[in-house]
């Protein structure tokens, strides 16, 4: 019929291809290209991040906007897409073309420089770059607007609606838990053994044991593929093709099978959209902290639950023989669910992951707020490991150069880790009350009601609603700490005795 709306979406398709083609330079760039190819690639990104935000930000884009509203969506899907181009509008047009095209192009060499001052141990290398990328999301920060906390600002890009003040006493309730609770934990090391998980494991061998394990809890590897990156990451293209990436170490096992299964989770969000709002302003996931509420549900509460490995452990045991012979099931889960100081976020068990986020959290504030000096960081950083979980990094590879997101240019990211593992648990045990057997059922080889109810229940829905919204409608209640505090007490409790 011609309608404000329809000139509208069709005007957004290509927002949304532009950055669908972006995606893939960008999954190229990670798993494939020549280190030659940075500059030229870090150019095709920006010229593509210009042409999309210009589309997007124009006046033409307000002016259908302002019509369709004016005109009132037809049905509720519509009135939802509207309130989602809505926000996203009023966010895009606050940010100069020139500081997203700037953005773009200094984090892609950034992210270059990263890589070789992690691998060289070199932070002095990558200094200048977090001073250029902290300038950059200060001046993000300001245009977007912010009524507290400039973090507030960086925040919301990641978990609308969320503010350091809402986070404060959810960090603080569970800093004041988990650091006992942990300190209680490690004092009973003697309870669990993992070694086993550190002896010969066949790099080819676990790609392949990988591929199975990701068929069999359902992903669809028509609509989907398995790579290698340093930083492991989901991306996707449209609804039907959701890549995932992994990585491989020959003498840790856990590195691959739970950053496939972290990552699956990930891919499933993506991959359960609702058909009609394939390509729309609403797909997608709700907020980053939905997104990892579901790759932690596969990466821990199925993947690290006994449940899941009592009948899939001997054909574990039969890829790794070697490895694996003379482990017990029971020996195997106390391995994989082993609580330790660990240096490394990406490889920190459960209990003390939250840990991690809370020093980042506090690190990323003081140095958007000028607190922190970038020449200081480094000692920072160290001071708070050994204050959080009593040991310091030997080097800045394994402390502050470890993670990918500053040099991206993502700051504020890191909260929606741990908001992720609190829902989690929130939505776990909302499926468990419609499902009262689905510990069972996954024990059976059965994924398939787990996923159903979670593409019915959120995946569905992509950013159709505001993340409090999915959640509220999915569990019955707002964001608790109290199912994450009792999961994880109850399951580590009784593995440690504690
Ligand atoms: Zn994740």
């Amino acid at each position: 019929m011609g309608s404000a709306y329809e000139a509208l979406n069709t005007r957004l398709r290509d927002v949304h291809n532009l950055g669908m083609a972006g995606a893939v330079l960008d999954w190229d760039q990670q798993c494939y290209m020549p280190p030659g190819g940075v500059a030229a690639r870090a150019d095709q990104k920006a010229t593509l991040s210009k042409l999309s935000h210009e589309l997007f930000i124009s006046d033409e884009t307000g002016r259908l906007l302002a019509q369709a509203e004016a005109d009132g969506g037809e049905t509720e899907d519509d009135q939802a897409i509207l309130r989602v181009v809505r926000r996203d509008y009023d966010k895009a047009t606050r940010l100069p073309t020139a500081l997203v095209e700037e953005k773009t192009r200094v984090t892609s060499l950034a992210q270059e420089e990263w890589a070789a001052a992690r691998q060289a141990d070199d932070y002095g290398r990558f200094a200048p770059w977090l001073e250029r990328i902290l300038d950059l999301c200060r001046r993000e920060a300001e245009a977007l607007g912010y009524a507290d906390r400039l973090y507030d600002a960086l925040l919301d890009l990641y978990e609308p609606g969320m503010t350091c003040a809402q986070i404060d006493p959810i960090f603080g309730e569970l800093r004041s838990e988990l650091i006992p609770f942990s300190q209680a934990l490690f004092a009973r090391a003697d309870c669990v053994d993992g070694s086993c998980l550190t002896r010969d494991y066949e790099i080819d061998v676990q790609n392949a044991y990988t591929v199975d394990l990701l068929k069999n809890c359902g992903y669809d590897f028509r609509r989907g593929r398995q790579d290698k990156a340093v930083h492991p990451f989901c991306t996707h293209f449209s609804k039907n093709d959701v890549r995932i990436t992994t990585r491989f170490d020959k003498n840790y096992l856990p590195s691959s099978v739970f950053a496939s299964m972290h990552e699956m989770g990930h891919a499933f969000y993506e991959m359960g959209l609702a058909d009609h709002l394939e390509g729309t302003p609403a797909s997608g996931g709700a907020s980053l902290g939905l997104h990892e509420s579901q790759s932690r549900l596969w990466e821990n509460m199925v993947g690290r639950s006994i449940e899941f490995w009592k009948k899939r452990y001997t054909g574990l045991q039969s890829t790794f023989p070697a490895s694996l012979g003379d482990i017990s099931l029971e020996g195997f889960y106390k391995a994989i669910n082993r609580v330790a100081p660990t240096l490394i976020r990406v490889e920190a068990d459960e209990v003390t992951y939250t840990l991690h986020i809370i020093l980042r959290y506090e690190m990323e504030i003081e140095l958007l707020e000028g607190k922190l000096s970038v020449a200081d960081a480094p000692e920072a950083w160290n001071a708070r490991m050994q204050e959080l979980m009593g040991v310091t990094p030997p080097n800045h590879r394994e402390g502050i150069l470890q993670d990918v997101h500053w040099s991206i240019g993502i700051l504020g990211y890191f909260p929606t880790y741990s908001l992720g593992s609190v829902l989690s648990a929130q939505i776990y045990d909302a499926a468990l009350r419609e499902i009262p057997d689905l510990p069972q059922r996954i024990e059976d080889g059965d994924c398939a009601s787990l996923l159903n109810w979670l593409v019915e229940n959120v995946h569905r829905h992509g950013r159709k609603y505001l993340p409090g919204e999915v959640i509220e409608r999915a569990t019955g209640s707002q964001l608790q700490t109290a199912p994450y505090l009792r999961y994880l007490k109850s399951k580590f409790g009784a593995i440690y005795g504690v």
